[in-house]
């Protein structure tokens, strides 16, 4: 038998095809996009305004299913980790992340990573598989949808995995959380941070309008190539081109965000600073300053708060617009770079719920 297709991961433009293939008009895709992603109906009996030959046609051919919630984690500031469990058994994590006016949550686009950076857990854990990109959207349809949570406002790729390493899933979903009749976000609202994968980011500008965060660590060769080893297939050079042709391919001004995990003793000098300012000079972005995040089995330290704050002071005293990113989820290990998909290192959440199913 053929393996049905999950309904949930394809675009407007997926499901036009879809039911192209399947010789029925193509406004059924608008239909079934609205209830999936802006009603949260998933079967197809629901689905009103399909007659019974065409819901039976469609069970014969397709699924409509989001991952499971195994288990969910509650910080006590409110940030919620979700546990869950992927078809093939493997486990990713998503943060919600409540704040005052906004809802942001963090996605995975794989189960652990390939590349390894040295300060980062997920990278620690080795790689298991790309998501799927109903996978993906999956995390923002459970958190939007499942237990009457409130909508999500902001998406941001900076779970388990590196997004740009599971390209055509990532852009697929992407897609959905933009469109206007699913959920609408609008691309200031969407953010795919990489580690520096060169030649898709050169690809990006082409396919989706969506804001970019680059992981860069460091702002020479020697160092990066020890913490984000990715640097050695696409060193910085390459990568510095790769933004200034991707800042180039849009005529409205816009910038990137240049993320930079502060390592007590590694990278967190004046002298750091100062390079980090040469380098970027002619590049329009803000620097986000990320405190290391502990995990079991790292050595690296977080550098004190005096030295994270006069790293900050340097940066803006050279004009940049500098934020410190402040820790949200510690308490759970939600935080950046704390992400396993693993039960026993999830085991600190404050407050537990276990699902069996949603
Ligand atoms: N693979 C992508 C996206 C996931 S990581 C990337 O590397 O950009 C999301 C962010 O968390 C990245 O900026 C990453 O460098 C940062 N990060 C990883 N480990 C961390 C840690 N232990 N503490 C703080 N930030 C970390
Ligand atoms: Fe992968 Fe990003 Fe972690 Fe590096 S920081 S190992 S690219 S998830």
């Amino acid at each position: 038998m053929q393996k049905k297709i999950n309904l949930l991961g394809c675009s407007l433009e997926s499901l036009e095809d879809f039911f192209i293939g399947l010789k029925e008009p193509k406004f059924r895709a608008k239909q079934i996009f609205k209830w999936i992603h802006q009603k949260g109906v998933l079967d197809f009996d629901l689905m009103t305004d399909f007659n019974k030959t065409l819901r039976e046609k469609l069970k014969s051919v397709a699924i409509i299913e989001p991952p499971k919630i195994h288990e969910e984690f509650v910080s006590n500031e409110g940030t919620i980790k979700y546990l869950i469990e992927l078809n093939s058994g493997s486990m990713i994590e998503m943060v919600v992340i409540p704040e005052k006016n906004r809802r942001t949550l963090c996605v995975s686009s794989q189960a652990g990573c390939a590349l390894q950076c040295t300060f980062c857990a997920t990278g620690a854990q080795g790689f298991e598989q790309n998501l799927d990109s109903y996978e993906i959207i999956g995390q923002l349809w459970l958190a939007n949808f499942s237990n009457k949570n409130k909508p999500i406002t902001n998406v941001v790729f900076m779970g388990m995995g590196e997004p740009l390493l599971n390209y055509d899933a990532v852009i697929e979903s992407a897609k959905i959380m933009k469109d206007q009749l699913a959920y609408g976000l609008s691309r200031k609202r969407i953010t795919i941070s990489t580690s520096g994968i060169v030649p898709n980011i050169n690809k990006l500008s082409n396919e989706i309008d969506v804001s970019l965060a680059i992981s860069l660590h460091a702002a020479d060769d020697k160092l990066r190539d020890e913490i984000v080893p990715i640097n050695n297939k696409y060193p910085i050079k390459s990568l510095i081109a790769a933004c200034k042709d991707y800042l180039a391919s849009y005529e409205n001004k816009r910038s990137i965000t240049i993320e930079y995990i502060l390592i007590e003793g590694i990278n967190d000098t004046i002298d750091h600073a100062k390079k980090l300012t040469k380098l970027l000079s002619d590049i329009s972005c803000k620097i986000n300053l990320i405190p290391f995040n502990s995990f079991p089995g790292s050595d690296y330290k977080r550098p004190s708060n005096n030295k994270i704050n006069a790293f900050k002071k340097y940066l803006m005293s050279k004009g940049f617009i500098a934020t410190l990113r402040i820790t949200r989820g510690d308490g759970v290990d939600a935080a950046c770079g704390q992400l396993v998909g693993n039960l026993s290192n999830s085991i600190k959440g404050k407050k537990l719920i276990t699902h069996k199913s949603i």
